[in-house]
């Protein structure tokens, strides 16, 4: 027998059967929840229990969803890539002419010599993405400028492993991901926002978080989905 519970907003499937112990797994590729039981255990009571794993369950989903979405770009004909959090299917157009790139209704044109490498055409994207950030930068840090009242000296992009930005007070310099430009832009202010609050309060004390909550109330749903990709800003413990 099966019966559906929903934990939060997370669907669980439970299966009574003929075994001793309670059993909770997290199934590929999209993250399904399974919990196995012994027959005649009552159903408030595996609620309870996998309410006590909900961590661990989030956890394994966010393992699983990455996974998914580290999959290495092989620059190929009608393979996905994001910008803005919209996806677009890449086209290569071959041709004898220096290089480009440009976006028409659902693609991602990347105009390129017949012989380029995949590490030619991933420089080429990677320096539009960097392009569409720097354009898009500025203006929000001139908004927020006014907001948070503190001045940025320089800004500058970047790729990383761990964070989606970073910043230098006393340079008054921010970082972000180049990974950002993929997401959508609500993301990109959010970081944004983050390290221009740090100009202000480097640690993430309360007094950061009422900071933020003052200037960007949703920054918590905003940092969710960020988190929910393979590359984390910092280690938030709450
Ligand atoms: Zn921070």
């Amino acid at each position: 027998m099966v019966t559906r519970v929903v934990i939060g907003d997370i669907p669980v499937d439970v299966v009574l059967k003929d075994i001793r112990n309670i059993h909770l797994s997290v199934h590929p590729p999209a993250g399904r929840v399974r919990l196995s039981a012994p027959v005649g255990m009552d159903i408030d009571t595996l609620r309870l229990y996998a309410i006590s794993r909900l961590g661990w369950i989030k956890k394994q989903q966010r393992k699983l969803r990455g996974q998914e979405r580290e999959t290495p770009r092989e620059y190929l004909n009608r393979e996905s890539h994001y910008l803005w959090g919209k996806r677009y299917l890449l086209k290569i157009v071959e041709r004898e002419a220096p290089s480009a790139v440009d976006v028409q209704h659902s693609a991602i044109l990347l105009y390129i010599r017949p012989d380029a490498s995949q590490e030619k055409k991933q420089s080429l994207l990677d320096a539009w993405y960097r392009k569409q950030l720097k354009a898009a930068i500025p203006d929000l840090i001139a908004l927020w400028e006014k907001r948070v009242g503190v001045r940025v000296n320089e800004f500058g992009i970047k790729k990383m492993k761990t964070k989606w930005g970073t910043c230098n007070p006393d340079a008054r310099r921010i970082w972000v991901n180049l990974e950002l430009a993929k997401k959508p832009k609500e993301c990109l202010e959010y970081i944004v926002v983050h390290e221009m609050v740090h100009l202000l309060e480097h640690h993430h004390n309360e007094r950061f978080i009422a900071l933020m909550d003052d200037m960007l109330p949703k920054w918590h749903s905003l940092r969710d989905d960020l988190n929910r990709l393979p590359v984390k800003h910092e280690e938030w413990e709450y």
